[in-house]
């Protein structure tokens, strides 16, 4: 199922939850285990 427009969706590398991320964002945490994620911007 795709994500609607604007929205990343990211695997998490802390806890493998996949996480929906505004596009556009390139850092954000995990609001499950807190890690921070580095996003590819593109
Ligand atoms: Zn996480």
């Amino acid at each position: 199922m795709a994500a609607p427009p604007g929205i990343l969706e990211v695997r998490c590398a802390g806890c493998g939850e996949t996480l929906e991320v505004e596009h556009g964002l390139t850092e954000f945490a995990c609001p499950d285990c807190g890690m921070a994620q580095s996003l590819p911007p593109e």
